[in-house]
């Protein structure tokens, strides 16, 4: 079962490693580099796990999941790196990085940026696999819901038995936010991102929620998991648990910030 209580108050720690830095309480440093599509963000936390510092920027140079745009991804990883060795008054040298499942052929190009930034790659991992570093599931299926994808880690006795991943995320969400108010996808996302809207627009965007349930269903059914446990950006939207809860039938968990759980648990197998 999962312990939300200690994830909780681990991932508040991780928050606030972004604007407060936490001396390490051992030398060596891990680094976690989450290439998103909607955003860039690396974690570093000490040799026990305890957060130390963390800094994220907005992407758009990845589509559903694979780098785009090479020079615009080595380049914010590369300031994002610097920004931190200035805030730690230390070098990073080593990372782990994660891709949705099934983008394992994209694999290198997510290498090359993080090499070329000055990191050495010492972990791949893929992302649901990655979020549970964090939730420590035994059984269960983990669901992260980025900006371009949806993907699912099935796992049994401790071990990860299926991953899929899917094309469909928060980007997706935003664009039928666009269109049903007849507005610019920049200010759909606003909107989107803004909790006293949660419960408005829900019923909006409810179809692509479903639709995402669907795929977790599909390999569930197969898998017969009885419980979900949610992480990735678009999952803090409120009531989203609710829905999934509703389309597989299973019981579904979310922590209160799931979107800092996926680039921590890369940067726990660094
Ligand atoms: P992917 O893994 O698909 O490549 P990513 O790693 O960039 O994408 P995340 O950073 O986990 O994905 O999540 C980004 C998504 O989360 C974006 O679509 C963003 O709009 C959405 N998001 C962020 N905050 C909120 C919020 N408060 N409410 C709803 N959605 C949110």
């Amino acid at each position: 079962m999962l312990d939300l209580d200690r994830v909780n108050a681990y991932l508040s720690r991780v928050e606030e490693s972004e604007t407060n830095t936490f001396p390490p309480v051992s030398g060596k440093l891990k680094v976690g580099v989450d290439l998103g599509t909607a955003y860039i963000v690396l974690v570093v936390l000490d040799e026990e796990n305890n957060p130390v510092a963390c800094e994220k920027r907005a992407s758009g140079v990845l589509r559903d999941g694979v780098v785009v745009d090479y020079t615009g991804a080595l380049r914010i990883v590369r300031e994002l790196k610097e920004k931190l060795e200035a805030r730690l008054g230390a070098e990073l040298v080593n990372c782990a990085i994660a891709m949705p499942a099934g983008t394992e052929s994209s694999a290198r190009t997510h290498q090359y940026v993080a090499e070329g930034a000055g990191l050495e790659v010492t972990a791949v991992l893929d992302e649901p696999s990655a979020a549970n570093a964090v939730y420590e599931i035994e059984d269960g299926v983990v669901v992260d819901i980025g900006g371009g994808t949806t993907g699912l880690a099935v796992l049994k006795g401790g071990r990860v038995v299926q991953t899929e991943d899917e094309p469909t995320g928060g980007t997706h969400l935003s664009l039928v936010l666009a269109g049903n108010y007849h507005i610019p996808v920049e200010e759909a996302e606003a909107i989107k991102q803004d909790y006293a809207r949660h419960r408005e627009i829900l019923p909006v965007v409810r179809p692509v929620v479903e639709k995402m349930a669907a795929i977790v269903r599909r390999c569930v059914d197969k898998a017969g998991t009885d419980a979900i446990y949610l992480c990735g950006g678009t999952c803090c939207l409120t009531g989203i648990e609710g829905v999934f809860e509703k389309e597989t039938g299973i019981r579904t968990f979310k922590p209160a910030n799931p979107f800092l759980v996926t680039p921590t648990g890369i940067a726990m197998n660094c």
